[in-house]
């Protein structure tokens, strides 16, 4: 008898959709002949590419008309449809495609009681790789306490060897999507000079836009590869060092160390590294956290969260790991 066809949900953002991988590899292991198709955007498609836990992928780009995608979906039979996103665009495509669809409770409430009164009720915090498990309880899967994980193809690491510097390097991802999230320049090349200092290469990676946030001629440069040739380029790495963001995350979903710059948002909203060998350096303000996914600008003008975490304290972090 065949396994269970599921389409799942989740356009994005990049780190969300790795957190995914968890729930997914669980319905493969107790469903090997599941067929799961994953809705996701086009940009985010290759994290999923050569997951042995999906066989299709349906890639939604900026642009693309979503009845067209709806069509295509509600001719096919689906056993579980599952919202992991539960955005306005999932909603209007769950209408569209029709059928019984399963969902997640975001923990919008907690958030905002943490962000505006300052009451945590994240006790104990659950990560949002578990949280997604709610939306499959129909199929019988529990979380199986391993990480998230992205496969790194051969013709990937194969680009990032062309970039990778010979010998042990540590990569260093800048880059986040909202500005308070991000730690300054002035940081992020002092921490270079002290690594290469102990002996560490150091490998930007990131988007091509984001290599202006470390303008150092030091630094390999390795942004702009694309998503496949950055896995494997993390890979490699001894260390990576990220804010909260979707490399962090990308990076323990290929089995590297990662150091997790925490600032305007918190660990407790669900996003510290998953199940991975992972540290979190941030610092104690009354302010923190200020939003749910970092903003633009400072609240209060200051971004201390970001400016007091200091080079040295990263540096540490970072040779305590490689050691
Ligand atoms: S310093 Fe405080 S208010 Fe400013 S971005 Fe950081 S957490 Fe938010």
């Amino acid at each position: 008898m065949p396994g269970p066809r599921v389409l799942l949900v989740r356009f994005g953002a990049l780190g969300d959709v790795i957190l995914t991988t968890p729930l997914l590899r669980a319905i493969h292991r107790r469903y090997p002949d599941a067929a799961v198709t994953v809705v996701t955007k086009a940009a985010y498609a290759p994290v999923l590419a050569a997951s042995p836990a999906v066989q299709g992928v349906e890639p939604l780009a900026d642009g693309d008309d979503l009845r067209a995608l709806a069509r295509r979906l509600r001719a096919m039979h689906w056993d579980h449809r599952l919202d992991l996103h539960g955005s306005l665009r999932s909603r209007l495509l769950r209408l569209l495609v029709g059928g019984r669809w399963r969902t997640w409770r975001k923990p919008r409430l907690q958030r905002a009681a943490l962000i505006w009164a300052g009451v945590d009720t994240f006790r104990p915090p659950v990560p949002t790789a578990e949280r997604y498990f709610a939306a499959a309880r129909a199929l019988g899967v529990e979380p199986d306490g391993g990480p998230a994980e992205v496969h790194v193809t051969a013709a990937d690491a194969a680009r990032a060897r062309a970039v990778a510097p010979p010998g042990a390097y540590v990569a260093v991802a800048p880059g986040a999507r909202h500005a308070t999230k991000r730690w300054p320049p002035a940081h992020w090349r002092a921490l270079a000079a002290r690594l290469r200092a102990d002996g560490l290469a150091v490998v930007g990676v990131g988007t091509e836009a984001e290599r202006a946030l470390l303008p150092d001629p030091e630094v390999v440069n390795g942004f702009g590869l694309g998503l496949g040739p950055t896995a494997a380029l993390l890979h490699g790495a001894r260390a990576v060092v990220a804010h909260d963001s979707g490399l962090m995350h990308l990076a323990t979903a290929v089995g590297a160390p990662v150091v997790a710059l925490f600032g305007p948002t918190v660990p407790a909203f669900g996003y510290a590294p998953y199940r991975a060998r992972g540290l979190v350096v941030e610092t104690a303000l009354p302010c923190r956290p200020c939003s749910a996914f970092g903003r633009a600008h400072c609240p209060m003008r200051h971004h201390r969260c970001m400016i007091e975490i200091t080079p040295a304290r990263v540096a540490r972090a970072v040779t305590g790991m490689v050691a």
